[in-house]
This record gives structure tokens, sequence and C-alpha cells, in this order.
């Protein structure tokens, strides 16, 4: 009865239209030779970033010191999406103990934050505030790791994206794209460092040398984290966050003790099991991880991916798919937020006879009827990156400055942005009676988050690592490729490239990829689901996986972004 949208869309061609993107993927798919075991691979959304994973890996770098130069360059080529002026969730596995643990890096609300801080303006003013800016976590929590797991030095790790900071790099198609967003060009550092002289963005093929930014690795590399975190370089950022956006009340609200008391926290993954697998994700402050084993749980007692006419065009899959994303969402807008500011209760969350019974209130052939109110759409922002060492250390990590270019506030002389994660918070407070409001902005604690970096444990051996960017889209994506993995058992470069579909929200609102086919979204409008056109591509996933049998490793980075998969 139910077969999955990713199978019913194959006749539609899809593979073609995206080929044309794949840059590299590293022995994925027919005909490729076998890979010997233990061999390492690094997946991420730039060329020069999995670039300088591997020379940190080929140098004697374990997987956690390959993060971390990734994140570095990634800094560099990938400014819009991530850095050392946003936030970070790793998932880390340790081949040694068996351990799979997680370095929370997220930002936090400044000590002088309230709740009622964004709830006078919209959105985007909200965005580009300096209000919006979270005290940064993504420097102390590579280095919290790597002074845990890694066998390197900080100052190795910063080497490749110092090089790349101070000789420049070609402008590539993604970043190209991005670099046309007027957010790319708010203040006069911006317009001088990402424009030409006479206004146009830098264009595909154009060198862009980031001298500042170099700098300030630099210093980094020879200081430590201290350099960032206080004096000079903390000073710049208070006064950089200071910037009040069109209204003066939007001012910054972080101070030098902010930034000198950040810290990273380690914590325990959730663990969820899905037909046989054991999935190991993100714990709140994301709601990533609960939401995927909710709608995992909600999704098990439907036959999916069991029918073998996997042509027959079927939406009851989808269906059942968005709708149990809605009641995930539903849970995730009401209950989820920083666990040291409200008690998640994750026990009745994901308790098995609570969503057995959650799962008993989908009907394959109709939408519920849950009266929520539709949430902000978000973009394409953030990154993720999969890497594992010969050892078999294993880091999936999701990394943000949350907007594409984040508050579109560059440090002056210091050349990274600043995050604009603060937005996550709940725009309006919502505690009040019966509601814990457990998203609003309280002071020293984390914006909720949806990012997912989430490991699979295959029932018969081997194991899947991935992850997406995308702000709430994410859960879908993560969602999808585990069904396409478990439920399909699709090769890791088909389950990528598999157009996708979002839930964005607990009223359901949707977005579906251009690939998906007409005749789907209209039979699903008719179930009353409540589906839009995306205009960008949805998610981003890096995925790395080792086959149960050969213990062969394998990677793939998705051809929506620039990204490269390499082993060696
Ligand atoms: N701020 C988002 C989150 O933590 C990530 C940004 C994005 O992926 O768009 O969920």
């Amino acid at each position: 009865m139910f077969c999955l949208l990713q199978k019913s869309v194959k006749k539609y061609n899809y593979l073609a239209r995206l080929a044309a993107q794949t840059l590299i993927l590293a022995g994925v798919g027919a005909g490729l030779p076998a890979w010997s075991a233990g061999e390492a691979v690094v997946s991420t959304s730039h060329p020069l970033a999995t670039q300088a994973g591997i020379a940190v890996l080929k140098a004697g770098g374990n997987a956690i010191d390959a993060a971390a130069a990734i994140q570095f360059a990634l800094n560099v080529v990938e400014p819009q999406s991530s850095g050392i002026g946003g936030g970070a969730f790793l998932l880390v596995h340790l081949a040694g103990s068996g351990e799979t643990l997680v370095l929370d890096a997220r930002e936090t609300a400044p000590a002088a934050a309230t709740p009622d801080q964004f709830a006078a303006r919209g959105f985007r003013e909200n965005s580009i505030s300096g209000l919006a800016v979270g005290v940064p976590g993504t420097l102390a929590g590579f280095q919290e790791a790597q002074q845990r797991w890694g066998r390197q030095t900080l100052t190795q790790v910063l080497q490749p994206a110092i090089a790349l900071a101070r000789d420049g790099f070609a402008v590539t198609p993604y970043l190209a794209q991005a670099l046309r967003s007027p957010r790319a060009a708010l203040q006069p550092e911006t317009r001088a460092l990402f424009r030409h002289p006479d206004g146009r963005p830098l264009q595909v093929g154009d060198w862009l040398r980031q001298p500042d930014l170099a700098r300030t690795f630099t210093l980094i590399a020879t200081q430590g984290p201290a350099a960032f975190y206080q004096g000079a370089m903390a000073q710049a950022i208070v006064t950089a966050q200071q910037r009040a956006g069109p209204d003066p009340a939007s001012v910054g609200r972080m101070t030098l003790e902010d930034l000198a008391h950040y810290r990273p926290v380690v914590r325990k993954p959730l663990v969820g099991h899905y037909r046989g697998a054991t999935i190991l994700t993100m714990p709140p402050p994301s709601s990533g991880g609960v939401a995927l084993l909710q709608s995992l749980a909600a999704l098990e007692r439907f036959p999916l991916g069991s029918v073998p006419d996997w042509q027959a065009l079927s939406p009851n899959a989808v269906h059942v798919t968005i709708e149990a994303l809605r009641l995930a969402m539903a849970d995730r807008a009401r209950w989820v937020g920083d666990p040291a500011a409200t008690a998640v209760p994750l026990d009745q969350l994901l308790s098995g006879t609570m969503l057995a019974a959650r799962s008993r209130m989908i009907d394959p052939h109709h939408r519920l009827s849950l009266p929520l109110a539709p949430e902000a759409v978000e973009g394409p922002h953030t990154t993720h990156f999969t890497v594992v060492d010969r050892d078999g250390n294993v880091v999936s990590c999701t990394s943000t400055v949350e907007n594409l270019w984040g508050s579109g506030i560059l440090v002056p002389g210091y050349g990274f942005l600043l995050n604009n994660e603060l937005t996550d918070f709940n725009r309006v407070p919502q505690a009040g009676p019966g509601d814990p409001g457990a998203n609003d902005v309280r002071p020293g604690m984390r914006p909720r988050s949806s990012m997912a970096p989430t490991l699979v444990l295959r029932e018969e051996g081997g194991w899947f690592a991935y992850g997406s960017p995308g702000g709430p889209t994410i859960i879908s994506s993560v969602l999808e490729m585990t069904q396409d993995l478990l439920d399909d058992r699709l090769p890791g470069m088909e389950a990528v490239r598999l157009p996708r579909y979002a839930v964005l929200d607990a009223a359901g609102s949707t977005i579906v990829e251009p690939a998906v086919p007409e005749g789907l979204v209209a039979a699903l409008k008719e179930s009353g689901d409540r589906l839009q056109r995306s205009e960008r591509p949805i998610g981003s996933v890096q995925l790395v996986g080792e086959d149960p049998v050969t213990h062969d490793r394998w990677g793939v980075a998705d051809p929506r972004r620039d990204g490269m998969a390499i082993r060696f």
C-alpha cells in the first residue's frame, strides 16, 4: 500500500538534473572498486575544506583534529554559513571506547538578555540587529573537543585556514550565489571584502583573500582561544554587536564578561531505534534529535519501503511522513528549549506508549486536523560535515552563523561574521498558564536549534553518519535520509541526491523541491497536505558510511552545494 516518494520519483529523471552539479563522489556507486577497510573519509560542502581535513589526517591528526581544521577552513571558504562568530553541534564517536558523545558549542544569550527583547520588531529587523548576536561558541567548542579527544594542537589545525585566508581562493558557485544577498554588504567592511570596487558582488572564479581573518587565526594559533574571548578581539566583538540596526533599541547587549564566561557543554546523545537500527542524535537544546526520534517511532508501524513496485506513484508514504513530522513539530514548539532553563520532558516526549498513541492518530489518507499556526520560513543557511579517520573515530558536525551571513555584522579588523542565532528563541515570549515558554529568551541560555548531526548503527553491522543545514527543514532532511537508507536501502549517493520535501511547522506547511513530480504534489494536496514548491534546494547532506560486510568506508557530498567527499 505504501511506497516512498523517493522510489516513486525515480522515473522523473532527477538524477540527470543533479548529476551535473556533483563535484566528486568518493567511491559510491556501481562499478567502483571496493575500498580497503579502515580508510579515512571526509565529506564537506566545499572542496578546500575537505582538503584541509584530509591534510590534517595525513599529518597524523584524528577525526576530531580534522573536524577542527575543516571548521576553520569553512570559515574562510563558506563564511556565509559558519565560523568562529557562530555555534556548532558535534556528534563524536570514539573508536577506542565505543562511546558516542555530543559537544554542544551553541551560542548563548548575554546576561542582559530579556524574554521580550525581540517582541517589538519583525524577524528580519531583529535578524540584522546586534541584539540577535549570541555569544559565539564554535572556537571554544572545537578547542574543547580537541583537548578531550584530539591528537594535534589548535595551532596545527588552524594552518590550512590561515593559508586559505591569506592566499585566497576562487569563489565557487554556491558562494557566488550567496554573495548576491544584500546581507553580504550591509557595512563598509563587508562591501570592501565581498564586492568589486564598482559595487558588483564577487563572481564565480573571482579570487577572495581575507587578510584580516588570516591575522585573526594567526593570533588564535599563537595565543589560544583567549585571544578571541578576552582582550582586544573580544572588545571588537562587543563593539561590533552594538550596531543597532534600523531601531536604536536593538543594540546588542553582549559584554566582555559574557565572552569570558562562554563554556561549551559535553552531553550524551539521544538514543533511539528504528527497524533494528540504533540512532544516536542531538539532544536539547536542539529539537532536531527529539523530533527525528519521535517521527521515526510514529512511522515504524507503516510498511514503508516494502513495496516491490517502486515506480508506483503512491502519495501515502509521503503523507504519513508529513503527519509524523507535524506531530513532532507541535511538541518541538511547546516543550523543547535549553535544558538548563526549562525541564524538557524527554521521558514523555520519547515514551513508547505516547508515541504509539501518536502513531495511531495518523490517517494514511487524510490530514489530521491540528489547530496550530504556521511559523516563519527559513532559508538554506548553515553547513554540515562528516569525517571518519582510519581508527574509526567519527565526527558528524552541523555548524552555523544562523542566517546566510549571520547578522551581516563583520567584526572590523578581524574579518569574521557574527551570528544572529538568538532569533532562534521565541520572538514573543510564550510563558504563561499551561505553557512553559521553553524557548523564551533567557540570560545565559542557548536558543532552541533544529540541528541534528546523527549516527546510525545498522542492525547488520556498519553505520551511517550524516546531518544537514536548513533550519527547521533539517529535521525533514535527516528523517528522509534515514528512510532512504534504512527503509529503501538506497546507496548513499542516491539517497543524498533524491528530491526532498520539508515540513516547517505543526500546521503542516511543507515545501517541496522542484524535482518532486507534479502528480505527487497534486495527490498530496488532495489528502489535505499544504504543499508549496521551494524556490531553493532543501538541505545539504554530507554523508559517510561503512559497509556492514566488507567494512569499506565511503562518503557523499550533496550536489546541492559545492561539496566534495574524499577518502584515502
Ligand atoms: N539556527 C538554525 C538552528 O540552529 C540553523 C540555521 C539553519 O540551518 O538555517 O536550527
